[in-house]
C-alpha cells in the first residue's frame, strides 16, 4: 500500500506530460480513513473512462450487519448508498475542465427501480464504492494538479459524507430495506393468493412525460381499486395494505382513449421490478416473470415454434421451425410469446397499441370473407384461454377496441375518466344480449418441443468485440442485436450486464452443453452463488453492472442476427 503522498507526488510531477504517463498512477493509496485503489487508467482522454474504487474498513465503520444478512436488503443496502454517493457527487463536486471525458466523476447511478448492482459492495469486512473518473488533460497533456484537486478536495468529503455509517440518513436507509421486504413479501403472497398482480389504493402511475419515468406530480389521480376487486394485502412493515388484486386467468382492461389502460399495463410491466419511495408504484407488484409481449416487426426469428399461431403460410414455410430475417407484426408476436414461454412465463402483458391486429381479432365479416383455409393466422382470441387452462398462462390484455374478447375474459376492468371500474357482468350481460357474430375456433393448443439449443457454429468464435451502448443496443462483432422494443429491460447496466453474460457464455463453450433455458439458469445461478463481479471480463472493478432477469437475456439471445439453433 502506497502512501497519500505518493500519489500527490507522482500527479504533481507527470504534470505537463503525455497522458500515457497517467498508467504509473495504477495502484493503492491509503488515504486513513479509506483506501483509494486506481484499478485501470484509460488510453487517453476520450476512451471509456479510468475505473477507481474505494474501500471504507467496516471494522471501523460498522454497518450493522443485521441490515445486510439477507440478499434482499444487502440490495437494498447497495442501491441506497449508491443513490448517496451519486447525490453527493452532484453536490460536491465541481468538474473540473479539460478535453474529452476529463473531469467526469461518476457513480452507476440508478433509476426508479431498485436492481441488484455492482456500483456498491458491501460484506462484514468492507464497503466498497466504485467509480469512474474522467482523469483531466489539456488536449493530450497530463492536467495534474486537476487530478490532484480530485482526489484530495473532492473525493474525501463524498466519501464522508456517503459511506459512514454515522454521516448517512439511517431513517431512511432503514425504510428502504423495509419497503424492499414489504414488497417481495407481496409479490410472494400473490402465488398463494391466485393473484397474478396487486396495484394498491393510493399508486400514482402515470409518469411525468414520455421520455421520465419519474411520477408526474401535477393533476394525477391516484389509483383505487374497484370495490369488488379490492383485497387486503398483510405486509411485514407497513400492516394492512388494501388495493386492486389481478387474478390468474384472462384480465381485460377496456375503456375509451386516453382513460389511463395502457398506463396501468405498463406500471404492471414495471411492477416486476421493486420501485424506489417516492416513485408512485412502490405497490404496484406483477409476479416476477411476467412478460409484455407485442409486436415488433422486422426482428429476425430463428427457428421458433409458431405453428398454433401461424399455420399455412402461402410459400409452405414450416412454422414449427420458423426462422425470418424480418419478421411481420403477426410473426413476430408471436415468437415474442413462444420465446417467453420457453423460459418459463405465467403472465402475457399485451396492449392494443402495440398488437398486430390480425394477432389480436378476426370478426365475424372477415370470417365469412375470408374464409379459415386461406387465413393461416389464428388470433389470440381463440387461443388465450387455453394457454391459461392447460399452460396456467394468465394474460392482461388492453382492448378498447374489440368486444369479441368479452367472451374469453374472466375479469373485465373499465378505466373510466383514470379511475378504475369493474365491468365483468355488465359486458357479460352484452354478450348475451349482442350474439357473437364470429365463429369461436378455440384452439387446443399443442405446445412441444419448445427448447432450443444454440448450434456451435453462431458462437464458435474466436474474437470477441462485445459492447454495449444506452439500454437498447449491443454490438456484437459488428451485428447489433437491436432491443428497442423490450420494455422490460430498463437500466443501461442490465445491457452491459447482458453483453457480459454473451461473452461468457462463448468464452466458457456454454451453449454446447445446455439448451437455451439451462444456459440462462446455468449463469444466473452462478451469479447468484458468486455475484454480478465474477462474469466480468474487465480490467479492473466492473462497478456498473445491474441484473437483468432471465426474459431480457433471452430476448438477446434471441435478437442476435445471426443466431443458429439446431
Ligand atoms: P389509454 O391507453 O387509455 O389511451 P393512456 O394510459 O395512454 O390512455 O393515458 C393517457 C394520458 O393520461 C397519458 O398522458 C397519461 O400520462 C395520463 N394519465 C394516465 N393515468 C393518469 C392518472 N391516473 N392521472 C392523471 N393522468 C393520467
Ligand atoms: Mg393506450
Amino acid at each position: 500500500m502506497n502512501s497519500k503522498n505518493k500519489l500527490y507526488n507522482i500527479l504533481s510531477n507527470i504534470d505537463g506530460n503525455s497522458y500515457k504517463a497517467y498508467k504509473s498512477i495504477e495502484g493503492f493509496y491509503d488515504f486513513e480513513n479509506y483506501t483509494l485503489i486506481i484499478d485501470h487508467v484509460q488510453g487517453d482522454p476520450f476512451a471509456t473512462p479510468s475505473r477507481i474504487r474505494v474501500i471504507v474498513n467496516q471494522q471501523k465503520e460498522q454497518f450493522p450487519h443485521n441490515l445486510f444478512d439477507l440478499v434482499y436488503k444487502k440490495i437494498a443496502v447497495k442501491d441506497y448508498l449508491t443513490r448517496i454517493l451519486d447525490k453527493n457527487i452532484k453536490k460536491i463536486y465541481k468538474r473540473v475542465p479539460g478535453s474529452g471525458k476529463s473531469g467526469l466523476l461518476t457513480i452507476d447511478a440508478p433509476g426508479q427501480e431498485l436492481l441488484d448492482r455492482t456500483s456498491v459492495i458491501i460484506d462484514k469486512e468492507k464497503i466498497e464504492a466504485r467509480f469512474e473518473v474522467g482523469l483531466p488533460a489539456n488536449g493530450r497533456r497530463i492536467l495534474g494538479k486537476k487530478a490532484i484537486e480530485i482526489f484530495f478536495k473532492y473525493l474525501p468529503p463524498i466519501i464522508n459524507a456517503s459511506l459512514y455509517y454515522n454521516n448517512i440518513d439511517k431513517f431512511k436507509l432503514n425504510e428502504q430495506i423495509l419497503l424492499s421486504e414489504d414488497q417481495n413479501y407481496i409479490r410472494e403472497q400473490l402465488k398463494s393468493k391466485d393473484l397474478v398482480a396487486f396495484v394498491a389504493n393510493g399508486s400514482i402511475l402515470p409518469r411525468e412525460s414520455g421520455i421520465s419515468q419519474k411520477v408526474l406530480k401535477d393533476n394525477a389521480i391516484p389509483f383505487k381499486s374497484p370495490k369488488t376487486l379490492e383485497i387486503e394485502m398483510h405486509t411485514p412493515n407497513k400492516g394492512i395494505i388494501k388495493g386492486m388484486g389481478i387474478k390468474k386467468g384472462i384480465t381485460l382492461i377496456v375503456g375509451g382513449g386516453y382513460h389511463g389502460k395502457s398506463t396501468l399495463l405498463k406500471a404492471l410491466e414495471l411492477g416486476v421490478y421493486n420501485h424506489v419511495t417516492g416513485d408512485g408504484r412502490e405497490y404496484v407488484i406483477t409476479l416476477e416473470d411476467a412478460v409484455k409481449i407485442r409486436a415488433e416487426d422486422g426482428r429476425s426469428i430463428e427457428k421458433v415454434n409458431i405453428s398454433s399461431f401461424i399455420n399455412n403460410l402461402p410459400n409452405g414455410k414450416d412454422t414449427s421451425r420458423f426462422s425470418t430475417d424480418n419478421a411481420s407484426g403477426s410473426t413476430s408476436q408471436t415468437a415474442n410469446i413462444m420465446e417467453s414461454m420457453e423460459i418459463g412465463t405465467h403472465l402475457l402483458l399485451i396492449d392494443e397499441d402495440t398488437s398486430a391486429t390480425n394477432f389480436m381479432i378476426r370478426d365475424g365479416r372477415m370470417q365469412k370473407l375470408v374464409n379459415k383455409e386461406k387465413e393461416p393466422i389464428t388470433p389470440l382470441i381463440d387461443i388465450v384461454k387455453n394457454l391459461y387452462t392447460k399452460y396456467n398462462i394468465s394474460s392482461v390484455i388492453v382492448m378498447g377496441g374489440s368486444g369479441d374478447y368479452f367472451d374469453v375474459a374472466d375479469n373485465i376492468i373499465m378505466m373510466d375518466n383514470y379511475f378504475a371500474k369493474e365491468v365483468t357482468n355488465k359486458a357479460k350481460e352484452i354478450t348475451k344480449e349482442f350474439k357473437q357474430k364470429r365463429e369461436n375456433n378455440n384452439k387446443e393448443i399443442i405446445i412441444e418441443d419448445i427448447n432450443r439449443t444454440i448450434n456451435y457454429l453462431a458462437f464458435n468464435i474466436d474474437r470477441i468485440k462485445i459492447k454495449s451502448s444506452g439500454v437498447n443496443s449491443i454490438v456484437f462483432n459488428e451485428i447489433e442485436i437491436n432491443l428497442n422494443l423490450v420494455e422490460q429491460l430498463i437500466d443501461p447496466s442490465q445491457t452491459r450486464c447482458i453483453s457480459m453474460i454473451f461473452q461468457y457464455i462463448i468464452k466458457n463453450k456454454l451453449y454446447s452443453k445446455y439448451n437455451i433455458k439451462e444456459l440462462i439458469n446455468y449463469i444466473l445461478k452462478k451469479i447468484d452463488k458468486d455475484g454480478l463481479d465474477s462474469i466480468s471480463y474487465l480490467k479492473g472493478h466492473p462497478g456498473n453492472l445491474a441484473l437483468p432477469r432471465k426474459y431480457e437475456i433471452a430476448s438477446a439471445i434471441n435478437r442476435f442476427r445471426k443466431l443458429v439453433i439446431k
